[in-house]
C-alpha cells in the first residue's frame, strides 16, 4: 500500500524494513490506531525524562542552522556522563562560531576532587573529540555554583551576537537556562517561543540587553546513553543526587564487582590491590568470584543484580566485555553514565562489562 504513516511521538515517517534506521516500527504496529516508532516506544516505556523528542534529522537541521548563523554556542555536558552526553557532530557544524563548554553537576563530585583538574580534563577530552572550546566552565545548575561567573563570561564572549545553548537530554540544560534567566532578566516572563526553521520544534528565546537572544535548542537524545537502558525509577537509582561517596575495595586477582545488573568490573591479574569506586550511593555493589560471575549474572540479573528489573530483561542489552591492561598509576575506568573505578597502581589487568552500545573509556584519574 502507498499509505504513509507518521510516528505520533516524533513525527518521523514510519518504515518497517530496517530495524536500525530511523522510523522503524514492526509491521504489527501499523494495525494500531496510533502508530509509534520503536525508538519512541522505548523512550516512552523505559524512560520518560525527555521533554522534547528530537529526531536525528531535526538535530542535523538545527546544527546546520546554527552553523549558518552568527552566534556563540554554549555546549552543556554532564560531567558525570561526559562521553555519553557529548554531541559528536557539533564541531563539524559550528563554522566560525565560538564554542563555550559547560560541564554541569559539579555538586556530585566528591569534595576531594579539585575543579581545576576536572576543567583540564574536559579541555583535553574536548580536543581529543575534535572541539576547541573558547573556554571551559564547571557549574552546578541545580545548586547555582559558578553560574554568575559563567553567565558573565558568556556575555563577554558573545560580543553582540546571539547565544545558542545546546546539549543532549538530561544534562541539565533546562535547569541551567532557568538559572541564566534569573541572572539575565530577573524574571521569566519575557521568554518567547518559536519554531526552529525547517523543523516542527519549538525553541525558546530569552532576550538579552542588546536585542540579541539566548536561544534554547531542543535536547538531542544520545541513544547509547546508559540512561536510556533503565526505566524512570531506576534512572533515579543510577543518577547520583548528592555528592558521591567513594568506596575503597581491596581486591584479589579473580574477583568481580557487579554494579547492580548494569555493569561489571573484573579484576583479572596484578596481585592484591586497592580500587576506588565512584558510583551513585544508591546502586548496590556486589562482590563475587570472577569464575562464578557469568553464572551469577545469568541466575540473578533482575533480582539480586538490579536494575534492570525483571520486566525489562527481554529488551535489556547484553553486557559486552572490554579488557584493559592498566599502564599508568591512577587511572580511571569510566563506565559512561554510571561512574568510574580508579585503579591506583599500574600493571594490572581488568575487564569492564557494559550494555552493548555504552562506552567504557580510560582516563588519567581526576582525583
Ligand atoms: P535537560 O533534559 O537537559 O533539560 O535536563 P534538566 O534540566 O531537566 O535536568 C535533568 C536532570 O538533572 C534533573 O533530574 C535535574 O534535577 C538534574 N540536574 C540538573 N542540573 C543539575 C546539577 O547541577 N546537579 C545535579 N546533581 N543534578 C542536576
Amino acid at each position: 500500500s502507498n499509505e504513509q504513516f507518521m510516528c505520533i511521538g516524533c513525527g518521523v515517517k514510519i518504515q518497517t524494513e530496517n530495524t536500525e534506521e530511523i522510523g522503524y516500527a514492526p509491521t504489527s504496529a501499523l494495525e494500531k490506531e496510533q502508530i509509534i516508532c520503536q525508538r519512541c516506544f522505548r523512550l516512552k516505556h523505559y524512560n520518560e525524562i525527555q521533554d522534547v523528542q528530537l529526531t536525528d534529522d531535526d538535530f542535523l537541521k538545527i546544527l546546520n542552522g546554527i552553523g549558518k548563523n552568527k552566534g556563540l554556542i554554549v555546549k552543556i555536558v554532564d560531567i558525570f556522563d561526559f562521553n555519553g552526553s557529548w554531541l559528536p557532530g557539533l564541531h563539524r557544524f559550528v563554522g566560525n562560531n565560538k564554542v563555550v563548554l559547560v560541564g554541569n553537576k559539579v555538586d556530585l563530585l566528591p569534595k576531594s576532587i579539585k575543579p581545576n583538574k576536572v576543567i583540564n580534563w574536559m579541555k583535553h577530552e574536548a580536543k581529543q573529540l575534535g572541539l576547541k572550546p573558547e573556554d571551559v566552565f564547571l557549574v552546578s545548575a541545580a545548586k547555582g555554583n559558578f553560574i554568575k561567573e559563567t553567565a558573565a563570561a558568556i556575555d563577554e564572549l558573545r560580543g553582540n551576537q546571539d547565544v545558542y545553548v545546546v546539549g543532549c537530554t538530561n544534562v541539565g540544560k533546562s535547569t541551567f537556562i532557568n538559572r541564566i534567566i534569573k541572572e539575565v532578566t530577573g524574571d521569566g516572563d519575557v521568554i518567547t517561543t518559536s519554531h526552529f526553521p525547517g523543523t516542527t520544534l519549538d525553541i525558546i528565546k530569552i532576550p538579552l540587553d542588546d536585542e540579541k537572544s539566548l536561544i534554547d535548542t531542543p535536547g538531542i537524545i544520545n541513544h547509547h546513553q546508559m540512561a536510556h537502558f533503565v526505566d524512570k525509577q531506576d534512572l533515579k537509582v543510577i543518577t547520583p543526587k548528592k555528592e558521591i561517596k567513594p568506596k575503597v575495595y581491596q581486591l584479589n586477582e579473580g574477583q568481580t564487582l557487579f554494579f547492580g545488573g548494569l555493569a561489571r568490573f573484573d579484576y583479572i591479574s596484578g596481585g592484591r590491590k586497592s580500587f576506588v569506586t565512584f558510583i551513585s550511593n544508591e546502586l548496590m555493589i556486589h562482590r563475587t568470584k570472577l569464575e562464578n560471575a557469568d553464572e551469577l549474572y545469568k541466575k540473578h540479573v533482575g533480582e539480586m543484580l538490579t536494575p534492570p528489573r525483571p520486566n525489562q530483561l527481554e529488551t535489556f542489552p547484553d553486557l559486552v566485555r572490554h579488557e584493559f591492561m592498566i599502564k599508568e598509576d591512577k587511572t580511571d575506568i569510566v563506565f559512561s553514565g554510571l561512574g568510574w573505578v580508579t585503579v591506583n597502581e599500574a600493571g594490572v589487568k581488568v575487564a569492564a562489562h557494559v550494555p552493548r552500545g555504552v562506552q567504557v573509556i580510560l582516563r588519567k584519574s581526576i582525583i
